[in-house]
């Protein structure tokens, strides 16, 4: 039985992962897909997660959630990782990345729609020598690494291949920059031949004459997850496509 100061707890009110609303409800903690525990199952009818729910966690909040099945379909990048993957997560833990899951989507699907005033891209001033004056910079990326691209097989991985630079990578509406450590690398968006991300990174497949190089960043803490940098840099080369195509008379 749900009690009603239980079933006024936010996980009962709306899905932390998916964010529908009077989709989530309690059942008896036992022997769901094979683990069980004391704890009440905590199940969403709209993703289909599955959580275990604490809800006598006074230290933590009030209540505490650990998720044992998530839903992995791309729009739930964000929530898998870091909900999916957390373990036991405080009420406050939990409330805060909701939210920014939540948030993350929006952005996801905004960049889809072509709107990137989110990211609030500004001209460089001054702007480095290799810039065009009127580019606008949509992102900064720390850490990138420039390798040649050796031939994909089976357990080709986007962190090998020799290093040809390393650096900081600039992306405008008309191109890539990495300002490295060896020497400035600049890039036309439509030598993107493949853009592909996971848990932990992101690859930019470039296609330029005589080479095959990539760009590859790992997650880095206060910058955009690599589903967002995956998600803008298409989304631009997309841009960029469509804008060339109405040049042609
Ligand atoms: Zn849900």
């Amino acid at each position: 039985m749900v009690n009603e100061a239980v079933a006024s707890l936010p996980p009962l009110q709306g899905c932390l992962y998916c964010h529908a609303e009077g989709a989530t409800a309690l059942a008896e903690g036992r022997k769901i897909l094979g683990f069980g525990g004391n704890f009440p199952i905590l199940k969403c009818s709209h993703c289909g997660s599955i959580a275990q729910l604490d809800t006598d966690a006074p230290a933590s909040g009030g209540w505490r959630i650990r998720y044992r099945h998530v839903n992995r379909a791309s729009q739930y990048y964000y929530v898998a990782i870091r909900l999916g993957k957390a373990g036991w997560l405080s009420a406050q833990e939990a409330l805060a990345i909701s939210t920014d899951g939540y948030a993350q989507r929006v952005r996801v699907h905004q960049t889809k729609e072509g709107d990137f005033l989110w990211l609030h891209p500004a001209r460089l001033s001054p702007p480095p020598p290799f810039m065009n004056a009127d580019e606008k910079v949509y992102m900064t990326l720390k850490a990138v690494t420039c390798r040649e691209t050796p031939p994909r097989t089976l357990f080709w991985r986007p962190d090998r291949g020799p290093v040809l630079d390393s650096g900081k990578l600039y992306v405008t509406d008309q191109n890539l920059y990495l300002l490295g450590q060896r020497r400035d690398w600049s890039n036309d968006l439509e030598d993107i031949c493949d853009v592909e991300y996971e848990d932990t990174s992101w690859t930019i497949f470039l296609e330029t004459p005589g080479q095959l190089r990539h760009y590859h960043g790992a997650n880095v803490t206060d910058q955009l997850d690599p589903q967002l940098v995956a998600t803008v840099i298409e989304s631009l080369q997309a841009k960029t496509e469509t804008s060339s195509d109405f040049a042609i008379p």
